[in-house]
């Protein structure tokens, strides 16, 4: 009973409310409803959740700010949920530590995805893939930190020391769409009108050569007009 997932759901529309609920009870997760940004956050402080699952657009606050007081406090998981027009808010939300979002109208199927996904990842986190002597391991893809090498199928790839960079930063949150303002100012520590350019030729480089194809499963995917996911 106590091993079940327990799931803070913000949302102020009722009827959303009540069928991420239903969608999660079915999936044998413990749900704990909040109707606003106040209940949110007294929920989230009694309860503790496993993971939240949260509306950006609350009567009484911004979904933004209850995630830099879930940040200041944890790593939980934040899924953030979103209407398509609030591309800003999407983006900000990502930058401050949510780990994947959702657009509204959203499928049953995609929103279980990403939980089962964001659950994995704080479980990988708390886990051992990221081993004591350095590396990262992700099927075939292995990331040695300290040599700053990278295998695939024990065979070596080249990267440049920005690609590398790139890819290695990536890794350290696996799971977790990293925005391209993160990655500019992490990489480059600045950014300009040729800056989001610059990452994308990089990126196609890195996709290329860790053997990307489309339509397959491959170790980056890109989101559009947000990030990228290792
Ligand atoms: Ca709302």
């Amino acid at each position: 009973m106590s091993s079940k997932y327990k799931i803070l759901v913000v949302e102020d529309e009722k009827n959303i409310r009540h069928l991420i609920g239903a969608l999660l009870e079915a999936d044998g997760y413990q749900a704990v409803p909040a109707r606003d940004y106040a209940n949110g956050k007294m929920l989230y402080f009694s309860h503790r959740p496993d993971l939240v699952i949260l509306d950006l657009g609350l009567p009484d606050g911004d979904g933004v700010d209850l995630l830099r007081e879930i940040r200041r406090d944890s790593l939980t998981p934040v899924i953030v949920l979103s209407a398509r027009i609030d591309e800003s808010d999407k983006v900000e939300a990502l930058d401050l530590g949510a780990n994947d979002y959702v657009t509204k109208p959203f499928s049953s199927a995609e929103l279980m995805a990403r939980v089962r996904s964001a659950l994995r990842t704080a479980a990988f986190h708390s886990g051992t893939e990221i081993s004591l002597d350095g590396t990262f391991t992700l099927d075939d893809l292995v990331i040695n930190y300290g040599a700053r090498k990278v295998f695939i199928a024990q065979s070596e790839i080249k990267l440049t020391h920005t690609e590398y960079d790139i890819l290695s930063y990536l890794s350290r949150c696996p799971g977790k769409v990293v925005t391209y303002n993160a990655i500019i100012k992490e990489i480059w520590g600045y950014s300009d009108s040729g800056s989001i350019k610059k990452l994308q030729v990089n990126m196609a480089n890195i996709r290329k050569k860790l053997g990307a194809k489309p339509g397959k499963k491959n170790y980056i995917e890109n989101e559009l007009g947000i990030g990228y996911r290792m």
